[in-house]
């Protein structure tokens, strides 16, 4: 544990950390005095824990915390501050998350996970915020990352000039790995019992449909998101491989160095080699009807998740994040002409958020500025 020195004038803490926890990389960003980020570093994220204790009920694990723990104490050594002059820690995460820590994250797993005390029914755990306050004496803030996109919206993108964030009412909605959603309504973020709320990945889109990754199916996130998309062209491309068998189009894409002859466009697990949304994107420029199948999935699947979160929170805005979305801003259009056909409230302006990549970065450092703690009322 860090030891504040005798003496010491809190009051001169004026540096921040923001943490921005995704399923592949972990992104930090360090803030001095003037508010603006003057350093960041990224690396990817360690998938699996390797430092667990397996109690009789739960899974403990250490690896991501001290992961966090030392990528900051590289970030401050490299910028010269010293770790006494840091004022709050900020983190937003992919969830779930309960009481300071990642529960059961589905991206970041003990390495027992297979064995024995991971039969499904034990959660494994991954403490975040008790073990930071402690190592860095000061006090430490742990939201969701949809939230995080939100708060990065009311600090730093669409409230930025607006000095009555109570007057603001605004939603974020990520197109990523998966599709999620935060709020802000009135001066408060929407968080539910445990900080998860805004999960409209996950309401039925299409009746009986795809497989999510939740165990239901039709969900949202089962085509309006990286994962969605992935799932349904394996589904659509499977068939096809299966009756007509695969289009030029597909086998250039898929098995680029012999499109002519039986190239290796499977894996063992029959998953199709080389199968990303990029693929998928190409294959639609190219007017594949298959990959326009998909892509009109997606557009109708979002357009009734941003529906369902304009009628459930009545926001005036919604922005819109993630790697999807950013990378095909022509989506915005007809997902909103989605949206529309299902309003029952006047409708919100929705567009990209001005933030691209960043948006949750700034929502980290904003919990750290702002000395948020997700169970307090913002
Ligand atoms: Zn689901």
């Amino acid at each position: 544990m860090l030891v504040l020195p005798l003496g010491y004038d809190t009051g001169m803490r004026e540096y921040v950390a923001g943490f921005d926890i995704g399923g592949t990389k972990i992104s930090l960003a360090v803030a001095g005095p003037a508010g603006e980020p003057i350093e960041r570093f990224a690396e990817p994220t360690v998938a699996v824990c390797d430092c667990v204790e397996v109690g009789s009920d739960e899974i403990l694990c250490s690896s991501l915390v001290r992961q966090l723990e030392r990528m900051l104490h590289q970030a401050l050594g490299k910028l010269g501050v010293n770790p006494y002059l840091l004022r709050a820690i900020g983190i937003v995460s992919a969830g779930p998350i309960r009481d300071g820590a990642l529960w059961c994250p589905p991206n970041i797993r003990p390495e027992q996970a297979a064995g024995a005390g991971a039969n499904g029914r034990v959660p494994w755990i991954l403490p975040l915020v008790t073990p930071l306050e402690s190592s860095f004496s000061c006090p430490v803030g742990l939201f969701n990352d949809c939230s995080g996109g939100v708060l990065g919206e009311v600090y730093t993108g669409v409230g930025k000039d607006v000095a009555d964030k109570a007057s603001l009412h605004l939603a974020y909605a990520t197109i990523s790995t998966g599709f999620g959603v935060g709020a802000w309504d009135g001066g408060q973020l929407i968080l539910g019992k445990d900080g998860n709320a805004g999960e409209f990945g996950h309401i039925v889109a299409v009746p009986d449909g795809l497989a999510c990754g939740c165990g239901n199916l039709g969900c949202v996130e089962a085509y309006a998101s990286g994962t969605g998309i992935i799932g349904n062209a394996q589904v659509r491309l499977t068939a096809m491989a299966a009756g007509e068998g695969l289009s030029l189009v597909w086998r250039k894409l898929l098995a680029p160095e012999d499109p002519e002859h039986d190239g290796p466009v499977t894996r063992a697990d029959g998953a199709f080699v080389n199968l990303t949304p990029a693929a998928v994107f190409e294959a639609a420029d190219q007017g594949d009807p298959t990959a326009n199948d998909v892509i009109a999935d997606l557009i109708y699947a979002a357009g009734i998740g941003l529906a369902a979160v304009a009628n459930a929170y009545d926001p005036a805005v919604i922005t819109v994040g993630g790697g999807i979305a950013l990378s095909h801003p022509a989506l915005i259009e007809p997902i909103r002409d989605e949206m529309l056909r299902h309003l029952n409230v006047v409708s919100p302006d929705l567009r990209l958020t001005e933030l691209g990549h960043r948006v949750t970065e700034f929502g980290a450092l904003a919990v750290a500025r702002k000395g948020l703690a997700a169970s307090e009322a913002v």
